[in-house]
């Protein structure tokens, strides 16, 4: 279905961003999560359960911000039109008791916990990306890993450092006693698990501006999972959303990060 396009620049109904979460697993495939946060039910909704409701209607794609949104009559327009188009919140009062779901990164990138480091480190370059959640088996988070685990992973295995060179005199003996020929070991990989931080700190999409920089100004994190009614990731709040959403909010223009977490 068609939507209508902003009419003098405004939306003449409410317009809520789908938000994706991408989990990695360790064969490299990749799963969506699509949702869209219902203010009117203040929590997280599938897209096939807003097009059965009597409030939808449509799906529209927002070209600039590339950005598809349901479009419902589910609250104030001046909310939803916020949530379309970032752009829109410049000059408006600082709400700090705004939900999550308003600044919150909605692409989220995921890993399962076998994924490797190797394949951490990818993804992290991929994405532009400086941190992402580990998921279990429904997408609820168990961790975190940033480029700070990676990178002091690979300082423990020693990637950063140039190995000794063992040299031996005749009449020294190796320092392992083993037989003579081949030895083939095989390298221990590690894992997102090995290198997270376990413990997850982590906030309701419903939860308030507030709230979560309060948290995360206490906790000394600077990124914290968004989790829908069900515990499973719906997106990812980084200190940097929080200042972009504080800076739109006294007045300057600030675009939309390309990749964020
Ligand atoms: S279509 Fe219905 S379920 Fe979906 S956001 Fe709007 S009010 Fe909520």
């Amino acid at each position: 279905m068609m939507s209508p396009g902003p009419i003098n620049g405004e939306h003449p109904i409410p317009h809520h961003p789908i938000r994706s979460a991408r989990i990695v697993g360790d064969d490299g495939e990749e799963s969506v999560v699509a949702t869209v946060y219902c203010p009117l039910k203040e929590r997280s909704t599938t897209v096939p359960e807003c097009e059965s409701c009597h409030r939808f209607h449509a799906l529209h794609f927002d070209a600039a911000s590339r950005t598809t949104s349901v479009v419902c009559h589910s609250g104030p327009a001046s909310r939803g039109e916020e949530r379309a188009d970032p752009l829109r919140g410049v000059g408006r009062p600082v709400n700090p008791e705004a939900p999550l779901a308003d600044i919150m990164t909605r692409d989220v990138v995921c890993v399962r916990p076998e994924v490797t480091v190797d394949e951490i480190t990818a993804l992290l370059v991929r994405h532009g990306i400086s941190g992402m959640p580990v998921v279990d088996a429904e997408g609820k988070p168990v961790g975190m890993v940033s480029r700070a685990d990676v990178l002091r992973a690979a300082q423990e295995r020693g990637d950063t450092e140039e190995s000794e060179r063992l040299t031996l005199r005749r009449d020294e003996v190796a320092p392992l006693d083993i037989e003579q020929g081949f030895h083939v070991y095989e390298p221990v990989e590690t894992t997102a698990r090995d290198i997270m931080t376990p413990v997850v700190l982590q906030m309701h999409e419903s939860a308030s501006i507030r709230q979560a920089a309060s948290l995360m100004a206490y906790e000394g994190v600077h990124r914290l999972p968004v989790t829908s009614d069900d515990g499973k990731v719906v997106g990812i709040l980084s200190a940097l959303d929080v200042l972009r959403w504080f800076g739109r909010s006294c007045g300057y223009l600030i675009p939309p990060a390309r990749k964020r977490a």
